[in-house]
C-alpha cells in the first residue's frame, strides 16, 4: 500500500475523552475513528489488523472441528421472549418497528443458533456440532470506557456446541480451552484461564481468560508458582494468601481484560426450544451446549496495551497491519530505488506500507513509530543503493543489500 493513497492521516492528538492507551494510539495513528461512546469506525489500518486476529482464530476454531456461519444483528423479539431474554437481559437492545413489530439487536447468538441447528438435526447422529460465527454484537453498556476494550457495538467470535452427552461435552470444552490459548499466544499474549461459576447458568463451570493490563475492568488473584488463577469477584482468598492449588506459590492480585471466555450453557437453551434427539438407546436427550466467546475487537486493544512505547504502537508481527513499512528519503534516486524495492516486495508476496510521501525524514519516521510496523526499511542517498533495516522495538539499525533485506522478510501464506 502507498502511504500517499491512505485517506487517513495520523494525528498529533488523541480525542480528549480518551483516557486509556489503546484508544489515544489507535485513533492517533489512525487504525479507528470513534463514531460515539463505545462505538468505533475500523478504518483500513485496523480492519488490516482486525483481519489477521480474525484469521487465527478461525483457523484455531476450524482446527477443532468448527463450521463457521454468519448469524443475523437483527433478531426476532419472539425468540428472546421463549428464552426470557427479552425482559431479563439488561443489555439487550429492543428495537421497535414502524409496524410494531419488536426485534433485538444481537447481544450474543444463542437465541438464533439453537432453533438453526434443531432445523437441520433429525438424528442424534448428526451430533455434535460445533457452529461459529465472528459477527459485531450489540450491548447496551452503562458506561462505555477503555477505548475499543468496552464497546456498544463490537467484534466477537461466538461458537456453540452441541453435544449427545455430558462426556463428549467435556471433551470438546477442554479442547476449546486449549484452542484459545493457541489463539493468544498466536497474537502474542499470555492468557491466564481463571475459573468461575457461570453467571446465569450458576451452577455451572466458566472458564475466562485473562491477560493482565491495567487498563482491564477485571480483579484477578494468581499463583506466583502454577497456573491457578481466580476472579477476585467470587473468590474467597486474597492476596498473599497461599495458592490452594500446588500450596508452594503465594497469590498474587492484578488488574485484567477478560479477552474471552467459555460456558457450559448445560440444556438450558435445548429445553427452552424444545429441542431433543432420541438417542442410540431409544431415549429422548436434550443436547448439551456450551458457548465459546472471544471479543475480537477487545483483543485487539489489549495488544496495544502490552506492545507500546511513548513514540506509538508496537506490533506482534503475526497481527501487524504490514510487515515492513518502507521510506524513502532524500531525491529522485532514492525515490526510484524506493519504488523498484516496493515493488519487488509486493511481487514477493510481502506486506509492505510504503512512505512515498514528499515529508521530512522526522514526520516520517514519528508517523512510522507511531502506526508501529515491525520492521522500517529506509532508503536514501546516505544508504547508497542499499537498505537500512531497522526493528520498531530495537534501536540498532543494519545495513543491508536489496537482495539480504529481500531474504529476511517473509512472504506471507
Ligand atoms: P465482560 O465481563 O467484560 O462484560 P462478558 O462476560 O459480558 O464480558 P461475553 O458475553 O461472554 O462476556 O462475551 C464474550 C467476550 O466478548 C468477552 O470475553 C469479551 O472479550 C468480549 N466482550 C464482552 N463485552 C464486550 C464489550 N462491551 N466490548 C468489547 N468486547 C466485549
Ligand atoms: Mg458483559
Amino acid at each position: 500500500m502507498l502511504y500517499s493513497q491512505l485517506f487517513t492521516k495520523t494525528k498529533k492528538q488523541a480525542p480528549k475523552d480518551e483516557q486509556t492507551v489503546n484508544a489515544k494510539l489507535l485513533c492517533r495513528a489512525g487504525f479507528v475513528n470513534k463514531t460515539m461512546a463505545g462505538v468505533y469506525s475500523y478504518l483500513p489500518l485496523g480492519l488490516l489488523v482486525l483481519r489477521k486476529i480474525e484469521q487465527i482464530i478461525r483457523q484455531e476454531m476450524n482446527a477443532i472441528g468448527g463450521q463457521e456461519v454468519f448469524l443475523p444483528a437483527l433478531q426476532p423479539a419472539e425468540n428472546w421472549q421463549i428464552t426470557g431474554g427479552w425482559d431479563e437481559i439488561e443489555v439487550l437492545f429492543k428495537i421497535k418497528s414502524r409496524t410494531e413489530r419488536d426485534y433485538a439487536l444481537g447481544q450474543s447468538h444463542e437465541e438464533i443458533i439453537t432453533p438453526l441447528v434443531q432445523s437441520y438435526v433429525n438424528s442424534y447422529k448428526d451430533l455434535p456440532l460445533y457452529i461459529y460465527q465472528i459477527q459485531q454484537k450489540y450491548r447496551d453498556e452503562l458506561r462505555a470506557k477503555s477505548g475499543i476494550l468496552r464497546g456498544r457495538e463490537f467484534g466477537m467470535k461466538d461458537m456453540y456446541s452441541f453435544d449427545l452427552n455430558q462426556s463428549d461435552f467435556d471433551c470438546f470444552y477442554a479442547k476449546a480451552k486449549q484452542a484459545y490459548l493457541k489463539i493468544y499466544q498466536r497474537c502474542g499474549l499470555t492468557a491466564k484461564v481463571t475459573e468461575a461459576s457461570g453467571g446465569d447458568f450458576s451452577e455451572k463451570i466458566s472458564y475466562e481468560f485473562m491477560v493482565l493490563t491495567d487498563a482491564g475492568e477485571d480483579d484477578i488473584l494468581y499463583c506466583d508458582q502454577c497456573e491457578y488463577c481466580i476472579n477476585v469477584d467470587i473468590a474467597k482468598n486474597k492476596a498473599g494468601d497461599n495458592c490452594s492449588k500446588c500450596q508452594k506459590g503465594k497469590l498474587k492480585k492484578a488488574r485484567a481484560s477478560e479477552v474471552g471466555n467459555v460456558f457450559d450453557l448445560g440444556q438450558k437453551y435445548t429445553k427452552a426450544f424444545d429441542f431433543y434427539v432420541v438417542n442410540e438407546k431409544g431415549i429422548k436427550v436434550y443436547p448439551i451446549m456450551g458457548c465459546y466467546g472471544i471479543g475480537t475487537t477487545r483483543l485487539m486493544g489489549v495488544i496495544v496495551e502490552k506492545y507500546f512505547d511513548d513514540k506509538g504502537i508496537i506490533w506482534p508481527l503475526s497481527v501487524a497491519p504490514f510487515q515492513a513499512c518502507l521510506i524513502n528519503l532524500g531525491g529522485q534516486a532514492a525515490y526510484q530505488k524506493a519504488k523498484e524495492f516496493y515493488q519487488a516486495l509486493t511481487k514477493a508476496g510481502i506486506e509492505v506500507l510504503w512512505d512515498d510521501r514528499q515529508e521530512s525524514a522526522g514526520v516520517k519516521f514519528a508517523d512510522a513509530d507511531l502506526i508501529g510496523i515491525p520492521i522500517r526499511l529506509v532508503l536514501s542517498d546516505k544508504t547508497q543503493g542499499q537498505v537500512e533495516w531497522k526493528k520498531r522495538n530495537e534501536e540498532k539499525t543494519e545495513l543491508l543489500s536489496i537482495e539480504q533485506a529481500m531474504q529476511k522478510l517473509k512472504p506471507e501464506i
